[in-house]
């Protein structure tokens, strides 16, 4: 198979490269480098059947020769990142899909949607199965992503249902791992940034919201397998493992034997009180679940940035707070 990803030198984007290449798939990667990085495809510089393009989605996708399968994982995905670049964030995840749609509908191949947990919101249901129509703020400042990602899902069942396109729709839930950016703010590497340069982890809120992380291995293999299944819905694909992010905190400490403490910051408008994926489809249907415990998966991203800091001095991540907008909270 060939393959497009796009958002290819991203966390996930670049991960996924990795595991079609080793089916012994082609990959065309392609990246406008707004959040992604070179660093994480540099290891794939002499690998014949991969390619990377540089370009931005929200244009016009011109790609030669044939395609089986088109991949989007372009999008700012981080908090801070989609704070920082509102319109990006909207235009990549309704322009970017379209081009991206039209592309697949072209050469007749299989589209497959990175979609997130974002689409339920701040969850009125608690686990959050499929069939969950979500609780989202438009207007509130993370509306940009969750709005972006819920128009995706929309025109790709539009492109299912108007011109027969093969579709599938993976909903990501919090997933963490090696080639996370250290400075994007989110959580798993903001507490381990801070903890490796002695500062205490910033908490928002009383950290009694939750959040259920995956390995980032887990995700792959699970978007590995919906996109060679038949399932046209969308899937959760997540770690159903739940914890509080003052339980996440007191982890990282503990992993790193650190004293650093934690300093408490305002909680971010609107931001989900609970989540946790119901993941009875993929289950079922792709005979996924998750086999990274939290623990594991925490003490191999901790190496990642280890290396990271030897490399070079590693700085203080951002806080979210910092970048909310005159009108919500100060940190
Ligand atoms: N969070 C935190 N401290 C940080 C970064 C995040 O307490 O330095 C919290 C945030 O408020 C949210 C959770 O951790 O409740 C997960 O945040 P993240 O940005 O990783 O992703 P989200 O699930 O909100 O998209």
């Amino acid at each position: 198979m060939r393959v497009l990803i796009t958002g290819a030198a991203g966390f996930l984007g670049s991960h996924l490269t990795d595991r079609f290449l080793a089916d012994g798939h082609t990959v065309l990667g392609m990246d406008n480098l707004i959040t992604g990085s070179l660093d994480n495809i540099a290891h794939l510089e002499n690998e014949p059947r991969f390619e990377f393009v540089r370009h931005d989605v929200t244009t016009f996708i011109g790609v030669k020769g044939e395609l089986d399968g088109v991949l989007h994982f372009a999008s700012p995905a981080s908090p801070v990142d989609y704070l920082e670049l509102p319109i990006q964030t909207l235009k990549v995840g309704s322009l970017g899909t379209h081009n991206a749609l039209g592309l697949a509908r072209s050469r007749d191949a299989r589209f497959l949607l990175a979609s997130t947990s974002e689409v339920y919101g701040d969850p009125l249901v608690h686990p959050q199965p499929e069939s969950y129509w979500g609780n989202v703020n438009p207007i509130g400042p993370r509306g940009v992503y969750d709005e972006a990602k819920r128009f995706a899902e929309a025109i790709t069942m539009a492109y299912h249902r108007y011109h027969g396109l093969d579709t599938r729709i993976v909903r990501i839930f919090n997933t963490y791992g090696p080639r996370m950016r250290p400075y994007d703010g989110r959580v798993v590497s903001n507490f381990v940034v801070q903890a490796l340069l002695g500062h205490p982890l910033t908490v928002y809120g009383d950290g009694g919201q939750s959040r259920s992380f995956c390995f980032v291995s887990d995700e792959v293999e699970g978007i590995y397998r919906l996109f060679h299944s038949d399932q046209m819905g969308p899937v959760n694909i997540g770690n159903p493992a739940e914890f509080t992010i003052l339980e996440l905190a007191r982890m990282v400490l503990a992993l790193l034997g650190s004293d650093a403490g934690i300093r408490h910051l305002p909680l971010p408008t609107d931001d989900p009180k609970v989540r946790q994926p119901d993941i009875s489809r993929a289950s079922e249907f792709l005979d996924w679940v998750p086999v990274v415990p939290l623990s594991e998966g925490l003490a191999t991203t901790v190496e990642y940035f280890q290396q990271l800091s030897e490399h070079g001095a590693l700085r203080v991540p951002p806080v979210l707070t910092a970048n909310a907008g005159p009108d919500e909270v100060s940190g």
